[in-house]
């Protein structure tokens, strides 16, 4: 079979680096073209990340002579890739969203990690394990915009995957949620690269990401939301109010959870099992990065561990521990999840993975 051809958009940075490597075998897709700043522009990409690749892992073979291209430049992309991540940061969002709908213009189908398009009304905010549905918004959008083959698909952030897939499985199951206190203790990835500065970060922790609470307060309204007459309507039943930490791990974020239920509540083994029995689409569809299971429930008290548990799933599940009573609500748990796979380019691929098997690719 023919792979589909992928642009990395952001490919030097950190996401891009990851979308490289886990791209590096995929059975359907293919980096074909890569950009990123005009700094990086005009090298091959092995030289434009000399002394900033941050894997584990070497450089991709066929990755290393690809020529950075300036991502600014839509037309260098054309008959090179038939869609691409984006995993941009410009200087403003106002600039990354009209770019990557630029692209869209342009016939190719985008999947963003960045925050610029999530509440753009016709873009769906996926989670492929709960909300694939509004994949159906793409419909509109094209429409809506007189797009022909491309459009634009966001994921959301990467400090929601920690709890959302667990809240969403009761919910599933008829236990509503009403209130949700979270505090997330984030690692430094999460920033991109060089990020938070060393001194900041060495035996410290700080109590602050910029933006970061309100897209993890706000954003679930999206992705539990209802498609209606073309557009997403928020569902902003559960009340989330969060506390964003930037903490000295390399990779992983926790969320430390205390939920309330509308009524009754169910009993702790019930959830347990709620969200180890939690089948997914993804998984359904048989999507190469779809987690065998998608929430992982560890018995240990001293777990998840960000060392120890981010790499479940090939990285891709969200790992709960300590689901226990509370005496102010109902209950409280840890959530865990990895923030440069999970939480995004896994994230993306996932989402396009779906779309391939909707044929929208
Ligand atoms: P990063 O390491 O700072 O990388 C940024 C990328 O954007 C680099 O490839 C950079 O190219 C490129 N870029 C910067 N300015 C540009 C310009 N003017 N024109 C074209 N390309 C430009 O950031 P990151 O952590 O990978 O994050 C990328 C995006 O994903 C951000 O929107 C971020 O919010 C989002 N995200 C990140 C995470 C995470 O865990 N890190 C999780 C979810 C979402 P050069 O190398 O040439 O400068």
């Amino acid at each position: 079979m023919d792979k589909l051809r992928v642009g990395v958009l952001g490919a030097t940075g950190m996401v891009g680096q990851n979308y490289l490597r886990l791209l590096e075998n995929h059975p359907w897709f293919e980096v074909a073209y890569v950009a990123a700043s005009p700094k990086s522009a005009g090298k091959p990409y092995a030289e434009a990340v000399a002394g900033r690749w941050n894997l584990d892992k070497p450089i991709p073979e066929k990755v290393k002579g690809l020529m950075v291209e300036d991502a600014s430049n839509i037309a260098a992309a054309k008959g090179k890739a038939d869609f691409v991540f984006s995993a941009l940061d410009l200087p403003t969002k106002d600039e990354t969203k009209a770019l990557e709908l630029a692209y869209a213009k342009e016939g190719f189908p985008v999947f963003s990690n960045s925050s610029a398009n999530r509440w753009t009304e016709d873009v769906p905010m996926l989670i492929p394990e709960i909300n694939h549905g509004h994949l159906s918004l793409i419909e509109s959008q094209k429409k809506n915009r007189g797009f022909s083959k491309g459009f634009v698909v966001v994921k959301p952030n990467c400090s929601l995957q920690s709890y959302i897939t667990p809240i969403h499985a009761l919910e599933q199951k008829g236990h509503k949620v009403e209130l949700l206190v979270i505090t997330t203790l984030q690692a430094v990835s999460g920033a991109g690269y060089p990020g938070v500065p060393s001194l900041d970060m060495v035996d410290n922790i700080v109590p602050y990401i910029g933006g970061e609470e309100i897209k993890t307060e706000k954003e679930p309204s999206k992705i539990f939301g209802k498609i209606a007459a073309g557009k997403c309507v928020p569902d902003e039943s559960i009340k989330i109010t969060s506390t964003c930490t930037r903490v000295p791990v390399v990779d992983g974020h926790t969320a430390c959870v205390t939920m309330k239920f509308k009524g009754a509540k169910p009993s702790k083994e019930e959830i347990i099992k709620i969200w180890r029995d939690f089948k997914s689409a993804p998984k359904e569809l048989k999507l190469t990065f779809a987690p065998e299971r998608p929430i992982i429930y560890i018995e240990e008290e001293n777990r998840p561990q960000p060392r120890k548990d981010r790499d479940s799933e090939k990285a891709m599940a969200v790992t709960c521990g300590r689901l226990r009573d509370c005496p102010v609500f109902d209950y409280r748990f840890v959530g865990l999840s990895h923030n440069t796979v999970r939480g995004a380019a896994g994230g993306g691929i996932l989402n396009a993975e779906l779309a391939y098997k909707k044929n929208l690719l």
